[in-house]
């Protein structure tokens, strides 16, 4: 059986640098204006192609602007207009809720605090952190999607595979300067080189032939 190999911190840290130097320009990657937008693109976005997720939401913030909006919106209309997303029925429970939530408790607004948005149904830690991040610039924490799950097993930055502990092992020793872009700087490795399937390790610039040799490979069966 293949040993997992865990990075040391001086060689976790190396690594995430690297990284975020190599794509320093990437960003979010859902559309929206308003916290609201946010709210509900990151709710429709779950286990849903991005790109998915953006040919939906033009439409729907045309229709919808406001939480009132949305809190007074009928399930079978908000339903079809994301028909293309997984799961669009709950999808449409979670945001009409949270947004009955968001008029009755604070006025309108999507609130600014991880305590506060962990009420709202739909929004778990992820979705909290990106909201927070994104709409309004603050840092609490790393939102832990599925490229970060796996691309933090690959690297060696964390054993875990629950989010939570996740997150925590990586806000141990990730610069807090990165907690705001590491996800996106994780998922655009993710697309480009550290692929899902056949990661290509030859192009890596933590990789065996690079100048920094680092990462451990845990798991990964076949590369190019
Ligand atoms: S060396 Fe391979 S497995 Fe490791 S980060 Fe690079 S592409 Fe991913």
């Amino acid at each position: 059986m293949a040993t997992f190999k865990l990075l040391d911190r001086g060689r976790a840290k190396r690594a995430i640098d690297l990284l975020e130097k190599e794509y320093k320009d990437s960003k979010y990657y859902l559309s929206f204006k308003t916290p609201i937008d946010l709210l509900v693109a990151a709710i429709l976005s779950a286990q849903t192609r991005d790109e998915v997720t953006n040919s939906v939401t033009p439409e729907l913030f045309k229709r919808y602007k406001t939480a009132g909006d949305y809190a007074n919106a009928r399930p079978e209309e908000l339903s079809k207009l994301i028909s293309r997303v997984t799961f669009f029925g709950n999808k449409a429970k979670s945001i009409i809720n949270a947004c009955r939530i968001i008029v009755e408790k604070y006025d309108g607004r999507v609130p600014k605090s991880m305590e506060e948005l962990l009420e709202l149904p739909g929004v778990g830690r992820k979705t909290a952190n990106t909201i927070l991040i994104n709409a309004y610039g603050i840092v609490e924490g790393i939102p832990v999607d599925t490229w970060v799950i796996k691309l933090s097993g690959r690297i060696g930055l964390s054993r875990e595979s629950d989010p939570d502990k996740i997150e925590d092992e990586l806000e141990a020793y990730v610069d807090r300067k990165y907690w705001k872009n590491i996800t996106y700087v994780l998922k655009a490795h993710g697309k480009k080189i550290c692929q899902s399937r056949v990661p290509i390790c030859s192009q890596c610039p933590i990789g065996p032939g690079s100048r920094n040799p680092i990462c451990p490979q845990n798991g990964v069966t076949e590369s190019r």
